[in-house]
């Protein structure tokens, strides 16, 4: 998708910090993290927000949570515990239109979000 910030990441136009990537996702640090652990996870293909996802990505979104447990695991937070959360459209502060899904670790969350 032209002029979207996270397909430029994916494609490798614009660099980006990468942690892990396949054939369908991608995941690099957050430019401005909100915890000691703070993953942005995207798919390659261009959806803009989790509300557009369709049956045709069922596989694709428990591969995403399936990487995120993974990448937790590795990075330390997993046993301590963490937070995966997809911000959906602006009522939720969602800014860059590609779904994504931060993974946060590394401190104590509250609850509920603010
Ligand atoms: P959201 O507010 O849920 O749409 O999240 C977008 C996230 O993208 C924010 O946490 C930003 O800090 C992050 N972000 C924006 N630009 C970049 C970038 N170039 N590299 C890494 N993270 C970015
Ligand atoms: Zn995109």
């Amino acid at each position: 998708m032209e002029g979207c910030l996270f397909c430029k990441i994916a494609g490798g136009e614009i660099k980006s910090d990468v942690v892990y990537q396949d054939d369908r996702v991608v995941a690099f640090r957050d430019i401005n993290p909100q915890a000691p652990v703070h993953l942005l996870i995207i798919p390659r293909e261009h959806i803009p927000t989790i509300s557009d996802l369709r049956e045709q990505h069922r596989e694709l979104v428990g591969h995403i949570f399936l990487v995120a447990g993974k990448l937790a695991d590795q990075l330390g937070v997993a046993r301590e515990g963490y937070r995966v959360v997809a911000n959906c459209r602006e009522a939720a502060g969602q800014t860059v239109f590609h779904a994504h899904f931060h993974l946060l670790g590394g401190r104590q969350f509250g609850w509920p979000p603010g």
